[in-house]
């Protein structure tokens, strides 16, 4: 039998972590919807006591998701966000961590105001210039976290860099990989430490569930991982599990279309001249277009376009018929949102206009749909935007 990585990723993605159920042959994992497990003896049991700690749905999807990865070890929690803190919750007061500037909203939120108050650093820096990380290090520095492309700007970091500079630094590195998914970029690969998923997006693919996932191949922090899920509970349940593995299994099929769809999109978008700017690391005009085709094998499905003023965006916005209204991106449905007010809503004004999140961008989540319909949607509610 061959082991995981001699697979190739469309075979992983349906098969890594799953093995026909031993007790009953079922050939999908089932939903172990059990909060515990009965033991032989006082503490004899197969490996499963209580469902905070453990639970065999949650294994699978963890252990599927790091086999796509290319990691050793996953661990699962009940949101993105949830994921995020349980590694922060790694530090101490005193330690510092370098976190990009343009990050998703929630994430920033929760560093300047939970995380900050509890005594932890951060320093929010550029990360499209390996030299500004460089300059943030200090002695404290404990990990570097970079999200690449970002929300909502598609800004790209060197992850291979980035990566260096934590390792001279005594630090870690981990990658947002929500927008690339590991079909389109494997940080790991690339010199990161740990992945985090936000799987509400790309990896499950439905918008029916909230989820996050920590993959890594450092068994200390794996270690520590796992024990965050039963000391402070952020987990998933069987039933979410489930369904992020239901939908990691048509995960190369659904990102083809995104990304092929997305690209006609922006293109259109940048030809047809109603625009003030078309951001997608796959365009030649993405200023770090070069850096995005060495580091990632394709560009995903998530476009921003700068419309100029509020009322165009909110034009925009409220005309689409196809592209619904909405928080969140990575669903077989397409979205469209106002960064703004929207994701990034919890970001200060001032911040936002530093990172060029303005009143004027809208970004779009493409989904399955028939891309010509999704232009006609486009085409219909832009009307003759100057
Ligand atoms: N990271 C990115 C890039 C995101 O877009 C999001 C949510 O939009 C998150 C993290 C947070 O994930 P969740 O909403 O699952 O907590």
């Amino acid at each position: 039998m061959k082991s995981n990585k001699d697979y190739r990723f469309a075979t992983r993605a349906v098969h890594a972590g799953q093995e026909p159920d031993p007790t009953t042959g079922a050939v999908m994992p089932p939903i172990y919807q059990t909060s515990t497990y009965a033991q032989e003896a006082i503490g004899v049991h197969k490996g499963y006591d209580y469902s905070r700690g453990v639970n065999p749905t949650r294994t699978v999807l963890e252990a599927n998701i790091a086999g796509l990865e290319g990691a050793k070890h996953g661990a699962a929690f009940a949101s993105g966000l949830a994921s995020i803190e349980a590694v922060i919750k790694q530090f101490s007061a005193g330690d510092h961590i370098i976190c990009g500037a343009n990050v998703y909203g929630g994430t920033d939120r929760m560093f300047r105001r939970v995380f900050a108050k509890l005594g932890l650093d951060f320093s929010f820096v550029d990360t499209r210039d390996a030299e500004l990380i460089r300059e943030a290090v200090r002695e404290e520095t404990r990990l570097i976290l970079v999200e690449t492309p970002t929300n909502p700007l598609m800004h790209i970091t060197d992850i291979a860099a980035a990566a260096a500079i934590a390792h001279e630094a005594g630090a870690l590195l981990m990658v947002d990989n929500t927008f690339a998914t590991p079909y389109f970029q494997r940080p790991l690969e690339l010199g990161a430490d740990a992945v985090m998923h936000s799987t509400t997006k790309y990896l499950n693919g439905h918008s029916d569930v909230i989820g996050g996932i920590i993959v890594t191949s450092n068994d200390e922090l794996a270690e520590s991982l796992h024990f965050m899920q039963m000391a402070t509970g952020g987990v998933p349940s069987p039933m979410d599990c489930w369904l992020v593995l239901r939908g990691t299994k048509t995960l190369h099929t659904r990102m083809e279309v995104h990304q092929a769809s997305a690209l006609r999109i922006a293109r259109w978008l940048e030809e047809g001249g109603r625009t003030r700017g078309v951001f997608y690391p796959g365009l030649p005009s993405h200023p770090q277009h070069e850096l995005a085709k060495r580091q990632m094998s394709g560009y995903s499905g998530i476009v921003s376009l700068e419309l100029g003023s509020r009322g165009q965006a909110e034009d925009l916005c409220r005309k689409t018929r196809i592209f619904a209204l909405a928080e969140s991106l990575g669903g077989v449905e397409s979205l469209i949102s106002h960064p703004a007010s929207m994701t990034h809503a919890s970001v200060s004004p001032e911040h936002r206009a530093k990172l060029g999140i303005t009143d004027g961008l809208v970004r779009l989540s493409v989904g399955v749909e028939d891309v010509d319909d999704l232009i006609e949607d486009l085409d219909q509610a832009l009307g003759d935007a100057p």
